[in-house]
């Protein structure tokens, strides 16, 4: 049997999940409802947020997104001023499975669901988001590069909920480029993804990579790639990324297949937003 919990307000969320053995967040469900019929899922009690004001806020200006942890992904795909202030996130948003998902499944409990293939993460890494966070113990924001501590592991404390995510403006000029590579249909987890950003100031042009399912955590990687030809770009992004790869074998293919994905999801990405910003 398991208690379903709705508090109204956020202190009262934070004190259910500090008061509660093994408690859980429950969000828009997607995982937590698979993870249940596998019997992966053993809780007694899930704490649904749903009801508690705010959490559904999606805040854009010029210099970002603050986006509540209720938020629906969808909402992240098709927002026109999210797809402005920070094209990379809305691309990798609306690579999240099915539009069925995406409607269902929220910002918050993406994030926290800590899987090393999610499509949004490797944006967020390449943007330098941060996760804001609220336990009874009081708040904390934690960099999205500090938040994946190890396989399928979060900096999230057990009583911790997320309340927001924090998206820098995605800097001026600049490109990116989101290339998934999924085995088995289009809509499925990747087997390899790499978000890509490339900006350029003071006559220095920057790459900023995130990468999924690649390795038991999201990587992230920056590189100076001033003068190179977009190629050439791709070639020293793939180069720089190599000792980070490190795929696991499942039924989506072998490591070694994935590495191969790996590579030419990240020279993909890095040579597209290359061309684009040059076309700029
Ligand atoms: C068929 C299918 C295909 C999928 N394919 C992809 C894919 O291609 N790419 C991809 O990125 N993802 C994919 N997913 C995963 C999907 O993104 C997640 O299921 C979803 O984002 C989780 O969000 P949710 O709101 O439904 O979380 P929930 O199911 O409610 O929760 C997930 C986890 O996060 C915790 N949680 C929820 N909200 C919070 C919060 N605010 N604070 C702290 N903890 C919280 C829960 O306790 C639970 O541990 C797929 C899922 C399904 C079902």
């Amino acid at each position: 049997m398991t208690d379903l919990h709705i508090p109204e307000t956020l202190d009262e969320a934070c004190y259910l999940l500090s008061d509660l053995d093994d408690a859980q967040v429950y969000g828009g469900g997607t995982a937590i409802q698979i993870l249940r019929k596998q019997g992966v899922l053993f809780t007694e009690d899930l704490v649904d947020i749903g009801r508690i004001p705010g959490l559904d806020v999606l805040e854009v200006t010029p210099l970002g997104v603050r986006v509540g942890a209720m938020v629906s992904i969808r909402r992240m795909e098709t927002d026109p001023g999210v797809r402005q202030v920070v094209p990379l996130a809305a691309l990798a948003y609306g690579r999240v499975a099915s539009p069925r998902v995406r409607n269902t499944a929220r910002v918050g409990g993406n994030i926290a669901h800590g899987d090393y293939r999610l499509d949004p993460p490797t944006a967020l890494l390449a943007l330098d988001a941060t996760v804001e966070t609220r336990s009874a113990r009081g708040s904390r924001a934690i960099r999205v590069r500090d938040f994946f501590t190890d396989f399928q592991q979060t900096a999230l404390e057990p009583d911790e909920m997320v309340t927001a995510l924090v998206i820098p403006a995605q800097p001026l000029p600049g490109a990116c480029r989101y290339v998934k590579m999924s085995s088995l249909r289009e809509s499925d987890w990747p087997s390899a993804s790499a978000a890509a950003l490339v900006t350029e100031e003071g006559g220095r042009r920057r790459l900023e990579l995130g990468l999924g399912a690649l390795a038991p955590i999201p990587v992230h990687l920056s590189l100076d790639v001033t003068g190179l030809s977009p190629q050439a770009a791709g070639s020293a992004a793939r180069d720089a990324a190599e000792p980070h790869l490190d795929p696991i074998p499942d039924i989506r293919g072998s490591s070694d297949y994935k590495l191969r994905l790996g590579r030419v999801a990240v020279y993909e990405a890095v040579t597209g937003a290359c061309e684009e910003l040059n076309h700029a």
